[in-house]
């Protein structure tokens, strides 16, 4: 081991290099470094751990891109990515959800990769759930909180179903107090199976060297490598790589290969660009609700007519950022603030269909183009009106739908496929017409997917770390 990789500054070279780590990037290091490999990973966010996550609410932008104030470019849509050691599975909800059937054989179809769409994605799921690697839990309900509790009862009352939502943590300790609304910014009980405390903690324990605050700019393939050029607390370094594992997710990766000129050669470069818009609602109640409190967010929509329509709703976390988002006059002393412990809220999320485009600008910064289409406005307002009857079967007396819409699965850029005028990457997980670069991560997807993305991000990262050892297997046979 050279000294610049003991000390935490960039090495001069590689056997592989993995951009991002976050999810999927957390898998793939785990996997190629049990199977010998020497890997670096570079992060462009900071190290934090359990014991130093930022708190309060108002310094926990530092743990997302542009402090969590990254837009689409007619300011209408907030989208949140994780930027740290761990990347959006330090920040996110942990949800697991297998890929819905009707997505799995829509995406063969639209890629020409057969096993999309034969039931593998639900197998690869299935062993990931099984392997031991990360805890999980489905919600039980005698946690529901009062928030919960309400949902549930105005689901039941318009006759439609909901469930228990279905979770990678370990024991969150709920009966002793503990308000998981905290783990947004980071879980300080180590609970959330973030990759910080699983695939990360065990492949830096078999020899992964993780570089943090190190933004790759733009990677260009030579004979016999690869060469990065990054950006490491403001300093130009390059390095050279055997191979390169972008793992950087929709819009990093996206932005990386961008910025590296292949735009010309793969036209689909950054198009298929989608979000899930969320739409937030609050209603008041006459008694206290506490949404606040023990577990914040259990229980979603299980109803065959809200997927028909594509949308899905969730009971959500309040912490007093998201009903200050969503109240028009919470900043204002008459405002909801004082009697914060009788609002409960509900989330729509649409399954997107019009695409957008991720552009980079002459600066190398990012662009977010995306708009609502008619149709997904439609279904927006059809998720509002349920969720407006959920609130009102339950006895609410006041009810908001929030102004502002919000996105926490940016999804797809580098979509997967065989055609490399509508795709960007091989069923090899091979940019198309390079032999060094690989994808693993949440840029692979088609379209947007209609659940939570994250186990089915695993699941394309655990085939992409199959195809790599078996590429190598080759290559040395
Ligand atoms: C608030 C929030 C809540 C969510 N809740 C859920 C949920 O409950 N269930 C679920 O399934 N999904 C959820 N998601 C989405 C899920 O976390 C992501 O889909 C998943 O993490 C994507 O994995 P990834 O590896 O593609 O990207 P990420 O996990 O985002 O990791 C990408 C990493 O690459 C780094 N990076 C980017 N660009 C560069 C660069 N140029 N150089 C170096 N590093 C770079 C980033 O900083 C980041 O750390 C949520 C996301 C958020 C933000």
């Amino acid at each position: 081991m050279t000294n610049d990789m003991r000390s935490g500054e960039v090495p001069k070279s590689a056997e592989i290099v993995i951009v991002g780590g976050g999810l999927s990037g957390g898998l793939v290091a785990e996997r190629l470094v049990n199977a010998g490999f020497q890997c670096v990973m570079l992060e462009a966010g900071r190290r934090w751990s359990a014991v130093d996550f930022p708190l309060p609410e108002l310094l926990q932008g530092q743990l997302f891109w542009n402090n969590g104030m990254e837009f689409t470019d007619d300011g209408r849509m907030v989208v949140l990515r994780g930027k740290c050691v761990g990347g959006s599975s330090v920040v996110n909800q942990a949800l697991l959800d297998t890929a819905p059937e009707q997505t799995q054989e829509r995406w063969a179809a639209r890629t020409g990769i057969e096993w999309l769409g034969d039931g593998t994605l639900s197998q690869v799921a299935s062993a990931l759930l099984d392997s031991g690697r990360f805890a999980h839990t489905v919600i039980p309900h005698a946690a529901n909180n009062g928030n919960a509790q309400r949902f549930v009862a105005g689901m039941q009352a318009n006759g439609w179903q909901a469930r228990q939502l279905h979770r990678a943590q370990g024991d969150c300790r709920w009966q002793e107090g503990g308000n998981c609304i905290e783990c947004l910014g980071g879980c300080p009980r180590r609970s959330k199976q973030s990759a910080l405390e699983t695939t990360i903690a065990r492949a830096e324990a078999g020899g992964l060297r993780v570089v943090s605050e190190v933004d790759v700019d733009r990677l260009r393939e030579t004979a016999g490598g690869i060469t990065l050029s990054v950006r490491h607390r403001d300093r130009r370094r390059e390095l050279r790589a055997r191979s390169v594992v972008l793992a950087a997710g929709a819009i990093g990766t996206t932005a990386i290969l961008l910025r590296s000129g292949y735009r010309s050669a793969l036209p689909a470069l950054g198009q298929q660009f989608f979000v899930h818009p969320q739409f937030n609602s609050v209603a008041r109640y006459d008694t206290p609700v506490d949404g606040h409190v023990g577990a914040f967010q259990s229980v979603a929509s299980d109803e065959p007519r809200f997927a028909a329509q594509g949308f899905k709703l969730e009971c959500i976390a309040l912490p007093r950022s998201v009903m200050a988002l969503t109240l028009p006059r919470s900043g204002q002393p008459e405002g909801c603030l004082p009697d914060y412990r009788h609002w409960a809220g509900a989330e729509a999320s649409i399954r997107d269909t019009e695409p957008g485009r991720i552009v980079v600008t002459a600066r190398g910064g990012t662009r977010l183009v995306k708009r609502l289409s008619p149709a997904d406005v439609a279904k927006r307002d059809a998720a509002r009106k349920a969720i407006a009857d959920i609130f009102r079967a339950a006895g609410a007396r006041e009810i908001v739908h929030g102004w502002a819409s919000l996105s926490v699965h940016p999804m797809g850029g580098a979509a997967l496929g065989t055609d490399r005028r509508t795709s960007v990457v091989g069923p090899d997980f091979r940019l198309h017409g390079a032999r060094r670069i690989h994808v693993c991560d949440v840029s692979l997807f088609p379209d947007a997917i209609g659940c939570n993305p994250g186990l089915t991000v695993m699941c394309l990262a655990e085939r992409a770390a199959d195809e790599f050892l078996a590429q190598d297997r080759r290559a040395h046979a």
